[in-house]
């Protein structure tokens, strides 16, 4: 099995190599031309989204990395159970076990099939 800690750096080197390539997207910001962005502009802005989003990953990253020194890796922060092992598996990133993503977070898409 592999463990925790490396599944989590190899995710963390992915994340990171990502927002490396976002950051030189970024780089070459189009032209914004009155009433013609275009398609430059789009997928610039559409980068930019996208680099907050890694950025977000990567401390989530961190911290579980953090965690699993620490040997608390899997535990949810709110309630302190087992996270299951299958969300971990989707989301290795995750603090929180399912019942408390859905509560502190309305705009999580439940997974297919486990929506009430
Ligand atoms: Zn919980």
């Amino acid at each position: 099995m592999t463990s925790e800690r490396e599944r989590l750096e190899a995710d963390l080197q992915e994340a990171e190599r990502e927002l490396q390539e976002l950051e030189e997207q970024l780089y070459d910001r189009p032209e914004f031309g009155l009433g013609e962005g275009g398609a430059d502009a789009h997928s610039w802005e559409m980068a930019l989204a996208r680099k907050e989003r890694v950025i977000a990953h990567v401390d989530a990253l961190r911290e579980a990395l953090t965690k699993a020194r620490e040997g608390t890796y899997g535990r949810c922060e709110r309630c302190g159970a087992q996270i299951d092992p299958e969300r971990l598996e989707i989301l290795p990133a995750t603090a929180l076990c399912v019942d408390c993503a859905r509560a502190v977070d309305t705009s999580v898409t439940p997974p297919l099939g486990s929506r009430a």
